[in-house]
Parts: C-alpha cells; structure tokens; sequence
C-alpha cells in the first residue's frame, strides 16, 4: 500500500459527475443504497477511472497491483455505500483497486481456494485503513518473505489488511492474485540491484533509483515494496553518515586538546626561594 496524494478529480471527470448529481437528483433523494448505486452506474466510469489512474500511477489502491483503464478496473468506494449513502458520488470517497482475484485462473488458486483481496474480499465492509492518510501510510512496512504490516503495530490497521483486505492471503496461503510471492519478487528485484553495485552502495545511487521511480507517471508493480527497502537503505546511510561526522568530530576535538596542552607553558615555580 502506498501513500495516495488525493487530487480534484480531473475535469472531464468533475464535469460527469457534477452532470449525474443534478440528472440523477431523483435516485439520490431517495436515500435508497439501490437507487443510490444506480446513480452510481449511470457515470461514464472510464472517465472516473482514468482520474483515479493517474492520480494513484496505474497502481491498485490496496494491493499495488498494476490497474488499466479497462474494466477490470473497479471503482470502490472506501466508506461503503450502503452505510454513506451522501458519498456515493463523492469522488474523495473514491479509489481504483484490482478485480482482487475474481477473473484469476483456477491453477492460480492456492491449494484449490479462491482467495480473493482488496474490494473483492472487502465487500461492504467499513475499514479504518486509509492510503489517504499519510499517517497510516507511514506505519506500512514489508518483510523480506514478502509480508505486509505495521510498525509500530497498530491492530486496527493490521485487522483491515489481514481479516478484511487479504493482503497477506488466508490461513498461510498466497492469495489468487499471489500477492506475497509478488512482493518476494519485487524485494529480490531491490537485492539485485544491490547486488551489482558491488557491495558499494552509494547514497546518489540509492537517491537515483527512487527518482527515477517517483518520477514516473506510472510506477511499475509493488513499487511500495521496492521503494520501502530503498528508502530504509538510505536511512541507514544517513545514520552511518552522521555517526562517522559525530565521530570525526570528537576526534578532532580531541587532537585539538592534546595540541593546546602541548603548547602550553608550563607555570612558573613563584614563591619559591632560591638560596636568597
Ligand atoms: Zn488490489
């Protein structure tokens, strides 16, 4: 998961839904969750979609899947509609997420189960967790096995990625859509990398491959994952850095004392007769 910096939506997107808001006014009066989502349906959702694409770089909101201007791309609504009926064509209220494994191949299934993820395994259900909120985002963490979680742990966060979102698969097994083993894979990319940089790790390279990943307008798949141990890499440099400065420092401090004690002159001996 990833920290989403929510945008207005894009023009065309704004123009449609301010247009349902007012043809649709009948359906939304009626404080009804069926009329309420024909409302919903009655949007050109491709242009939805295409907003929340760009502003989440062709990522699934949950799960960092890569999501296409296609119909496979679900527009979820994060606060469930049947609960907040006045958010129904709230666009902040909006996220672009995966098919969550519905399409995924039977070979795919772990073990025979269908495990499904993100809004497919969600349903209707209210979460806590929010890729708005940059607070919660901050607490997201990856383990080299490919696990997502929270540090420090926050149970409330960790209950809607694991029993609500599915994002670490069902009872020890991978979801559908293999999630974990995707992850693994994107930690491996990052180790490889390392790698052929020859045990030199330097913090433009570091610095030069989140650029270069930031900067895109569509991230690659996982990204989180990658640029999680990239930017944990590059704290452990700055703290290498700061205590090879500290300890430069207390060295020359040091050299600094034993130069001034050498240069000093040694008291006179007043007071002291000398066979007056
Ligand atoms: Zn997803």
């Amino acid at each position: 998961m990833l920290y989403i910096r929510k945008s207005p939506p894009s023009k065309e997107a704004a123009d449609n839904i301010s247009r349902v808001k007012t043809e649709r006014k009948y359906l939304l009066d009626r404080q009804d969750p069926q009329a309420a989502r024909r409302a919903f349906d009655s949007l050109d959702k491709s242009k939805i979609r295409k907003s929340l694409i760009r502003e989440q770089h062709g990522l699934c909101g949950y799960c960092m899947r890569r999501i296409g201007d296609a119909g496979s791309t679900t527009i979820e609504h994060r606060a469930p509609v049947d609960k907040n009926l006045d958010r129904v064509l709230d666009y902040e209220n909006m996220i672009g997420v995966c098919d969550g494994g519905r399409t995924a191949d039977k070979e795919d299934w772990p073990e025979g189960r269908h495990i499904l993820c993100c809004d497919a395994s969600k349903g209707d259900r209210e979460i806590t967790i929010d890729p708005y909120d940059k607070n919660h985002m901050d607490k997201i963490r990856y383990s080299e096995k490919g696990r997502i979680y929270t540090y420090p742990e926050d149970k409330v966060l960790e209950r809607d990625i694991n029993d609500v979102l599915h994002l670490n698969g069902l009872d020890g097994l991978d979801t559908s859509t293999g999630l974990l083993r995707a992850r693994r894979e994107a930690y491996r990319s990052y180790v490889r990398g390392m790698r052929r940089q020859g045990g030199k790790v330097s913090r433009a390279y570091i610095e030069g491959r989140i650029k270069a990943i930031e900067s895109q307008e569509i991230y690659p798949a996982f990204a989180g994952v990658i640029l999680f141990f990239l930017k944990r890499k590059l704290r452990e440099l700055t703290q290498k850095e700061e205590r090879q400065a500290y300890k430069s420092k207390i060295e020359f401090e040091e050299q600094l004392r034993e130069k001034i004690r050498g240069e000093e002159i040694p008291p006179s001996p007043c007071g002291e007769a000398e066979g007056v």
